[in-house]
């Protein structure tokens, strides 16, 4: 059986959706509704104030037709340490993981065939319809997960073209390892800048010349035999991915160093020859093929590395090589 792939990435969900509410000082069991539309107060506090975070994972059709997930125990806790930062209700694990596993059951019919997969979007949002509470965490809040049909986001051969910013942040420091839609908003005006003005893909941000991370993944340097990235600090959102990547990368033989490193270093570096790489759930790898240092394009010249990489990853997703970390949740 063939089941079809939507053209446009994130824009077809499964009918229905786990809904959590937190009420009371408690979570309630889940409700299952449709996904089309959401009733909430106009003055929710998500909506006036921010309280609102998300998650990113995937589940995917195997070969022998097993479906599993990706490490979702790693984005709960993830979403837990978002909630606590935002001030949001922290949801609870057990029940998260069995709200995930039970829409991955009831969409598994329209999971698509390898490369493409089931992308899955928990979202937690403060509901208290208040606007009164600018300065007060919101004490009602709903989670709720999506379930997205999705293509391979990665094009083998399409230039992935990097901006290099130094003067402009990505959002503000203390709020690096919140995965929320506040920090996307406060990237897009130095994304979009970027891509009309230099038909960039994303936008690198290393303020002061300190190497952090793109507006919507991580960032690797491959150079030679060794992995560099930066170390897990307030500033950036540490990546499922990342990690992965590094766990396997040091089984491949890699040396894997997590230190600070500048624009200076990165540009000597991939002018002698380095590969890079941007790691995040939609596309696992994409290897850099060129970027953009004050003005001046300097190409990438092999992606060679990048690409084994991310097939070491994707084999154990589809079921291709052996699991050896526990990274897989079997479903169904
Ligand atoms: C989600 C995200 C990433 C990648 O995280 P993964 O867990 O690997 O998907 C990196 N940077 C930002 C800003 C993100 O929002």
């Amino acid at each position: 059986m063939s089941r079809p792939v939507p053209a446009v990435f994130g824009s077809v969900f499964h009918a229905e959706m786990p809904v959590i509410a937190f009420q009371n000082g408690a979570w309630q069991p889940v409700e299952w509704q449709s996904s089309q539309d959401l009733t909430l107060a106009p003055g929710a506090h998500a909506l006036h104030y921010g309280s609102e975070c998300f998650e990113g994972l995937k589940a995917f059709r195997q070969a022998d037709g097993k479906i599993v997930m990706f490490r979702p125990t790693a984005n709960i806790a993830r979403m837990q340490q978002s909630a606590d930062i935002l001030h949001l209700p922290k949801p609870e694990a057990e029940a998260f993981l069995d709200a995930l596993i039970e829409l991955v059951k009831r969409a598994a019919d329209e999971i698509p065939d390898a490369p493409a997969a089931l992308y899955l979007r928990p979202t937690l949002i403060g509901t208290d319809p208040i606007i009164g509470k600018a300065g007060a965490p919101s004490d009602t809040a709903l989670l709720y997960i999506l379930a997205s049909p999705v293509g391979d986001y990665f094009k083998v051969g399409s230039p992935v073209k990097i901006l290099v910013e130094t003067e402009n942040i990505r959002c503000a420091p203390h709020m690096g390892r919140v995965k929320c839609g506040g920090n996307y908003a406060s990237a897009m005006p130095w994304v979009l800048k970027a891509k009309a003005e230099y038909g960039a893909s994303q936008v690198l941000f290393c303020p002061n010349g300190d190497v952090q991370e793109t507006g919507a993944s991580n960032f690797i340097l491959i150079n030679g035999n060794e992995l560099i990235t930066k170390p897990l600090t307030d500033e950036f959102l540490h990546g499922v991915t990342r990690d992965s990547v590094l766990t396997v990368a040091k089984d491949l033989g890699y040396k894997v160093t997590e230190r600070n490193f500048t624009v200076s270093e990165l540009k000597a570096a991939i002018e002698n020859g380095a590969e890079a790489v941007l790691t995040g759930t939609a596309a696992v790898i994409s290897p850099v093929t060129s970027f953009i240092f004050e003005g001046q394009e300097v190409e990438v010249k092999s992606q060679e590395r990048g690409n084994a990489l991310r097939k070491a990853i994707t084999d154990i997703q589809f079921g291709l090589a052996e699991d050896k970390y526990g990274w897989l949740v079997e479903v169904c």
